[in-house]
């Protein structure tokens, strides 16, 4: 059942939003070769407890820590490790959530560290441009495939692959809510897109097959070909005016942002 959220609700995610925008905008300046990953997740998880919320993935069916950091081929629910340094040319992958007085917020982005070769900056573009023209069809009337569609023909057309095993979700209450949205799939169905949804969208995408794997530590996620991956995501509400990005200071996302 997809839970309708009331303005009272929608000011909380709202305020959980944009503390995930700052983080956001921090680890973009922040995030640099020579870091571990237990690093980032130190600094993230200082930031949102000092603003008052709490990491919504710390513990979250077992999860050990604030954020996802994902490197390279990792696609998502890479575990941070004081072992694990980021070097010059990785992409890593930096998934989190927080919870405003019980509601909760969720985003991710993916940071090229240093010089990457152009193809590898594409696969980061054009996964952040499907991420935004999935957000322009969340429009009320409109159907909930049409977003899945709108990631899947974006990429493919790039010669990217969609990751399948993995899919957006409604969000509130609960991290993970109805409805499943899938990154793929023929546009004109699902339910109608009503004022007062939220949804998590979040295209994962690779530079070759769209198979993943889980590794040994039974979290992350790898792409079985050994191709690397990027991980955009925001949290959407639709509204009668259209499409307004929770975790966006302006309410909108990427190039419409600035
Ligand atoms: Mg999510």
């Amino acid at each position: 059942m997809i839970l309708l959220k009331s303005p009272r609700e929608l000011a909380l995610m709202r305020q959980g939003g944009h503390i995930l925008a700052d983080v956001m905008a921090l680890l973009r300046t922040s995030v640099q070769a020579g870091m571990t990953t237990q690093e980032i997740d130190e600094e993230v998880e200082a930031f949102i407890r000092k603003r008052g919320a709490t990491p919504a993935f710390k513990g979250y069916r077992g999860f050990p820590a604030t954020v996802c950091t994902s490197i390279n081929e990792e696609v998502v629910h890479g575990i941070p490790s004081p072992h694990r340094r980021i070097k010059e040319g990785d992409i890593i992958g930096l998934d989190l959530g927080c919870i405003v007085e019980g509601y909760y917020a969720d985003c991710a982005l993916t940071l090229a560290i240093g010089e990457v070769p152009p193809r590898v900056q594409q696969l980061l573009d054009v996964t952040r441009e499907g991420l935004e023209l999935a957000i322009d069809e969340c429009w009320p009337a409109r159907r909930l495939s049409n977003v899945s569609h709108a990631v899947q023909r974006h990429v493919e057309a790039q010669g990217f692959g969609v990751v399948r095993a993995f899919v957006g979700h409604g969000i509130g209450r609960e991290l993970h809510e109805d409805p499943q949205v899938p990154n793929f799939g023929d546009p004109g169905r699902g339910p109608q897109l009503k004022p007062g949804m939220v949804l998590a969208i979040e295209p994962m995408v690779t530079m070759g097959s769209w198979e993943v794997r889980i590794l040994e530590d039974r979290w992350t996620a790898v792409t079985v070909d050994g191709s690397l991956a990027a991980h955009f995501e925001h949290t959407i509400a639709v509204t009668e005016h259209g499409p307004e990005v929770l975790t966006s200071k302006t309410g909108r996302s990427g190039r419409r942002a600035t």
